[in-house]
């Protein structure tokens, strides 16, 4: 078949270039770019999302551009007022300009507006029992937060503020799922527990809406503190984990809802000089002998750590 205008041999009544040149094949329809210039995020479809400008508009001129059902538009170079389109036409290799315009305008995307007006939706409150929140814990605990809302890709994680208050800190959160993974993560890294509790907050369409509390309680103790539950002793193996032994039958145990009898720093130093099924002969660092109630895997020249607890002196091995 030939092409009833120039005359060039092809399957179709006009070839491609002859259909391009005289016909509308292609146009993009006009649209508006919302741009957020506080977080960078621009919205594509329903969402937000962090992408480069150009990709942006980009994938704007896809969604806009109508073709004819017999152009496969292969590629598309946008310049500042136009895009060229080069494909496949009736056939034919085809390039063909069309017009673009679009109007970027610059606004507060939802999440930007939630969290400049304070919105949130949980707390996770971080509390030292019965001391203060080290240094420390204060830093991995932002850490973990700052990490987490990096990580997470809805509307509503962000931090909308922190209050350092009496034993420990509290975190306003956008959402309650950000709360609860940053309340677990919290608590994976220091050990304790969380408390959720929730509060009728408002409203929306006949539906209420609560507000989320996860509350960490940090324990009071640290690794190899002696502590005292019932009236059994334990030394604090793992404060992470709550696991102790009880210094006197060697058993593992729970120490969670113990409370500090003394601090490892406060522990003297000594070492057995003599034994009998129940009581332990101890040589203290300053020289002084005491008899103790005989501890879990006591040998004689065994080094022990030495201590007093309502006014009696006990004695652990120090490998116990
Ligand atoms: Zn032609
Ligand atoms: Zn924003």
């Amino acid at each position: 078949m030939k092409c009833v205008i120039c005359g060039k041999e092809g399957e179709y009544r006009i070839c491609g270039e002859c259909l391009a040149e005289r016909k509308k094949v292609a146009f993009i329809e006009n649209f508006n770019l919302e741009f957020c210039s506080k977080c960078n995020s621009v919205k594509i479809g329903k969402s937000w999302t962090k992408i480069d400008f150009s990709e942006a508009i980009q994938r704007m001129v896809s969604e806009k551009l109508r073709v004819e059902p017999n152009f496969d538009v292969h590629e598309i170079i946008i310049m500042e007022k136009a895009a060229v389109l080069r494909g496949v036409l009736n056939g034919d290799p085809v390039e063909v300009t069309v017009p673009l315009n679009y109007r970027v305008r610059r606004i507060s995307c939802p999440r930007c507006s939630m969290e400049s007006g304070g919105y949130y939706e949980s707390i996770v409150q971080i509390r030292a029992v019965g001391r203060e929140l080290r240094e420390k814990e204060l830093e991995i605990a932002k850490e973990i937060v700052r990490k987490t809302i990096s990580e997470s890709e809805g509307e509503k994680e962000f931090l909308s503020k922190f209050e350092i208050v009496k034993n420990g800190i509290d975190f306003y959160l956008g959402s309650r799922k950000l709360g609860e993974k940053i309340s677990k993560r919290i608590s994976e890294e220091f050990g304790g527990r969380v408390f959720e509790t929730r509060k009728l907050h408002t409203r929306v369409d006949g539906r209420d809406r609560y507000r989320f509390t996860f509350l960490i309680k940090l324990p009071e103790y640290e690794d190899m503190d002696v502590v005292v539950k019932n009236e059994t002793l334990y030394v604090v193996k793992n404060a992470r984990l709550g696991k102790g032994i009880d210094i006197f039958t060697g058993k593992h145990a729970n120490i969670f809802e113990t409370s500090v009898a003394v601090r490892r720093n406060s522990l003297g130093w000594g070492i057995i000089t003599n034994l009998d099924e129940s009581s332990a002969e101890v040589m203290t660092e300053n020289g002084n002998v005491v008899i103790v109630q005989r501890p879990f895997g006591a040998e004689v020249g065994k080094e022990v750590f030495v201590f007093e607890y309502r006014n009696r002196t006990y004695a652990f091995p120090v490998d116990l």
